[in-house]
Order: structure tokens, then C-alpha cells, then sequence
């Protein structure tokens, strides 16, 4: 993963560009890959493809030619889509256009202008104080073309048609953490899951939870926003067979996990992945929908999309606090230095454990009526000895009624969803229950 971030982090990756096409054809070498184009002008719902915007020089001087800040020097010197420019303009004119990070005097702020057209340069605040002559001069080259917009989509076929989506943004210029990160580790899930097919393929046919994967994952590289958009839209069909998802970002820092909620909080992928969390990341924290960082999942959680896509990153500081959610956000000190092989590792880690979570799902069927005597089977657990195991043993067993999935029990219980699940195969183990990926009530009156 670390390779693949210092081979393309400080591409100009602009949501239609050719260095977003670079890294898009470079990830599409890791693994196999269909890259969906859309064209400039393309309608996706209520949105267009923008144009294909390139910068190929930029600067600004001082009158008597002493240059202060090159885009040469850092693709964030330059507002992404910023209109082409040239003159001279005098000092609080060019103030209204150069920006600077609101907390890092030394960084180059990152900022984008897609839709409001306007021009712009980035410098840091320190290089801004030193602004104080009446004129400067200004030269912003860039164009707008006719572009193609591209998605990148891994596919992995499960039994089931239903799909779990993952969704990194790869549109982020110069920078690592927000968003290469997510990318990365989009991709080696992607390779596990390849890896899994594979192996199951040759082994014949699988014992349940083993080896095949029951669900088909679709794991998307986009532009953020116009992308997700370009992509549902043109997909519509795909749509009602989408049952749940995942949105990756600001995975290798320091930061703990946070795992966002969807816009249905009671759905089985909230369900399933917040109780997962619990098992797989103690340190993680849960926040719900938009409370913790904004991206891509919305365009699933909307109206007449309506998946729940749930949000993974590692955030110090959630959306609600009012700062940024970690300290080189959005900045030029976003670089491969903040950002560590081990905790993408980790991320990786909980991301398959998710998968794994998802993949085991189940509604639990009760074979059995009243009360199980336990000891008959040999499951008692002694409440003398355990007592909250054996107050979770029949906690568990009186949702075993064919309505609650093994995520439904573990929510209601407030207990990760590894714990249930091992009761669960003990169950399963002494026939007391059954599994069925559809509810199966079996209360008589239903
Ligand atoms: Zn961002």
C-alpha cells in the first residue's frame, strides 16, 4: 500500500484530468478492473460532467519579476478549476483570490472551485504576510476541454446478486491521507476478496462461511460526488440489489477509527458493521450519519438511492466539533510522512473483518420451542461461575426466532457481533438453529 501511494500521491489528480486517468490506469494494473467513462456535458440526474481542466503554468511575481509562489513547485498553489488569468492586479484584489489554510501558517491550503468558476492561487499565510507592494503580477494558464470522466469498478461475484459497494475518491492533487489511503486499502480488499473467489473456486463447494463469498462486491474509484453521481446514475438498475456499503477515507494517520452511520441507522448494514466495530477496533468510535465527515456516501444515501453506505476513516476531530478532522487536512502537509504502513494494516484489518461480519449475517431460525434445556445439550454455563455468560447465552437464544439476524441480536444486546456469532455456531453446531439469508418468523400467530 505504501509502494503504491509514493508511486502516485503527488499526481494532479483533478476529478477530470489526465493525471486522475495516470493513477486510475496504475491502480487498474494492481487488479481487474472495467473504468466506466463519462463525457463532458454527460446529464447524471440533476448534475453535468465539467469540463477537463488542465493547469499548465502559473505564478505570481512581483512587478520587477521576483517570483513568489510556482505552481511547479506544488500542484495546490493553484485553485482546482481555477479560470486562466493574466495581469496585474493590485494588492487587495489579489488578496480576494489567494487563500490560505485558516490553521497552518505554513501549508498551502487545498482548494477546489468546480462549479463556481473563478480564479485562484494558494499560498501559505506566512508567505501571504509578506505581501506588501501595491501591484503584483499574475499568470494562471489554464484550459477547459471536452473530458471523459472515468470510475474505476473491481467486481467480485458472490452467489447472490445483492451487492456491498466500497467507494474511495482518488481525486484529492498532491495530497495522502484524505484520499490515497482509502484508495489503497479499496484495493487490497479487493486483492482479499479476489483471493478468497479464487481459493473457493478450486475447493470445490464450500461449507457455509467458508471460502465462496455469498454477496458480489463492487469496489468503486472515483472523483468525488460527480463521480458517485455519474455512476448511480448510469446504474440504475443496479440500485435495488445494493444492499449495504462502505465509503473509505483518512486511513494511515494516527487518528482513531470512526465508523460513520448511514441515513437508515436501522438498517442491517448499520447494524452488522457498527456491531463489528465493537469486535474488531475497541479504540474505534461510532457517530451517525454526517456527523463525522462528509463524502460520497451521501450520493448512495439519497433520496431515490437510498443504500445505506456507511463511512470508515480515522478522525480525530468529528465533523460536529467544528475542526478539521485531523491537523494537515485538506493542506500541502498531506504527504506520505503522516501516514503509516501499519495502521493501514490495521484499517485493512477492520475492513475484512467487516466484510467477514457481512458475509455471516444471518437470520438465526430457532429449531427448537420454549425455553432450550441446556444442560441436556451440553451448553449450561454455570451462573455461579459466569454469570453474564450465562445471562448472555439465553439473551441471545430468545432472539433466535427467525427474525433477528445475528447483527439485529448483537445491537439489541449492545455487544459486538464476533460474541453472537460464537454462540450462534454453537448453536447452529447442536441443530438448535438453522440460518436463512431471509427472515423466517416462526412465531405461530405470524
Ligand atoms: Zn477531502
Amino acid at each position: 500500500m505504501l509502494d503504491l501511494i509514493q508511486e502516485l500521491w503527488y499526481l494532479k489528480r483533478d476529478i477530470v484530468s489526465d493525471d486522475f486517468d495516470r493513477a486510475l490506469f496504475r491502480l487498474a494494473k494492481e487488479v481487474p478492473m472495467t473504468i466506466h467513462e463519462y463525457p463532458t456535458g454527460e446529464a447524471c440526474w440533476t448534475w453535468r460532467v465539467p469540463e477537463k481542466w488542465t493547469c499548465h503554468e502559473a505564478y505570481l511575481e512581483t512587478l520587477d519579476g521576483r517570483r513568489l509562489l510556482d505552481y511547479q513547485d506544488h500542484p495546490l498553489h493553484v485553485v482546482s478549476y481555477s479560470l486562466p488569468f493574466e495581469g496585474l492586479v493590485r494588492r487587495e484584489q489579489l488578496l480576494k483570490h489567494l487563500h490560505v489554510h485558516p490553521g497552518l501558517p505554513d501549508a498551502i491550503p487545498y482548494v477546489f472551485k468546480y462549479y463556481e468558476r473563478d480564479w485562484g492561487l494558494c499560498a501559505s499565510q506566512a508567505l501571504r504576510d509578506t505581501l506588501n507592494d501595491d501591484e503584483y503580477r499574475v499568470v494562471i494558464r489554464t484550459s477547459f476541454e471536452p473530458g471523459i470522466l472515468k470510475v474505476g469498478e473491481i467486481q467480485i461475484p458472490g452467489e447472490s446478486e445483492e451487492s456491498f459497494v466500497i467507494v474511495a475518491h482518488l481525486c484529492h492533487p498532491a495530497m495522502v491521507n484524505d484520499d490515497l489511503t482509502g484508495v489503497v486499502v479499496g484495493l487490497e480488499t479487493a486483492r482479499a476478496l479476489l483471493k478468497r473467489m479464487g481459493r473457493a473456486q478450486e475447493s470445490g463447494p464450500p461449507p457455509t462461511n467458508g471460502g465462496r463469498l455469498y454477496y458480489t462486491y463492487r469496489i468503486l474509484i472515483l472523483p468525488e460526488t460527480i463521480g458517485s453521481v455519474a455512476y448511480l446514475s448510469h446504474n440504475e438498475h443496479l440500485i435495488p440489489g445494493m444492499t449495504g456499503g462502505l465509503f473509505l477515507e483518512m486511513l494511515g494517520n494516527d487518528s482513531p477509527l470512526a465508523l460513520q452511520g448511514s441515513f437508515q441507522p436501522e438498517s442491517q448494514a448499520d447494524h452488522c458493521l457498527t456491531t463489528a466495530l465493537r469486535g474488531l477496533d475497541p479504540e474505534g468510535y461510532l457517530g451517525a450519519y454526517r456527523t463525522i465527515i462528509d463524502n460520497d456516501e451521501r450520493q448512495f444515501n439519497a433520496p431515490g438511492v437510498r443504500v445505506p453506505v456507511l463511512s470508515l476513516s480515522r478522525v480525530e476531530a468529528p465533523k460536529a466539533t467544528g475542526r478539521p478532522p485531523y491537523r494537515e487536512y485538506h493542506s500541502s502537509l498531506d504527504t506520505p510522512t503522516i501516514v503509516s504502513g501499519e495502521r493501514l494494516a490495521a484499517s485493512l484489518d477492520v475492513v475484512l473483518g467487516m466484510v467477514d461480519a457481512w458475509e455471516r449475517n444471518y437470520y438465526v431460525v430457532n429449531n427448537f420451542k420454549g425455553e432450550v434445556f441446556c444442560s441436556g445439550y451440553g451448553i449450561w454455563i454455570d451462573y455461579r461461575v459466569n454469570p453474564d455468560g450465562h445471562r448472555r447465552l439465553f439473551e441471545i437464544m430468545e432472539r433466535c426466532d427467525g427474525e433477528h439476524s445475528v447483527a439485529d441480536i448483537a445491537h439489541e444486546l449492545d455487544t459486538p457481533f464476533q460474541a453472537v456469532w460464537e454462540v450462534v455456531s454453537l448453536l447452529r453446531e447442536k441443530d438448535l438453529v438453522w440460518l436463512s439469508r431471509t427472515p423466517q418468523p416462526t412465531d405461530p400467530r405470524r
